[in-house]
């Protein structure tokens, strides 16, 4: 299934930044709604195109770190993303009971 259709998913880049990793970004000219699917198997298509991102580690921690709370970001769900800050925050708390 092609969805590249031209559409430009919005991305953090500023426009005098050639050099940020979101210009790098796979899914610019994907259509943007693809990565915020209402249904799963479109959350696995976008996914699959997150698999083959250059620049996937930095999109994952950027929505980790913004808090984006919808679509797919860096290959993970929403719920994906709420796991993995609430696996963060469980052991950012367990390193502070250490210290
Ligand atoms: S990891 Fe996915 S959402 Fe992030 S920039 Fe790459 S293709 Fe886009």
């Amino acid at each position: 299934m092609t969805v590249k259709v031209g559409y430009r998913r919005p991305l953090p880049v500023l426009a005098s930044d050639r050099s940020h990793w979101a210009e790098r970004a796979l899914c610019r000219g994907y259509d943007p709604e693809l990565f915020f699917p209402h249904a799963s198997a479109l959350a696995d298509l976008a996914k699959s195109v997150c698999a083959r991102c250059p620049v996937r580690r930095q999109c994952a921690d950027y929505a980790l770190t913004t808090g984006q709370e919808f679509g797919v970001w860096g290959g993970m769900s929403e719920e994906e993303r709420r796991r993995e800050i609430r696996v963060r925050n469980r052991a950012a708390a367990l390193k502070a009971v250490a210290t």
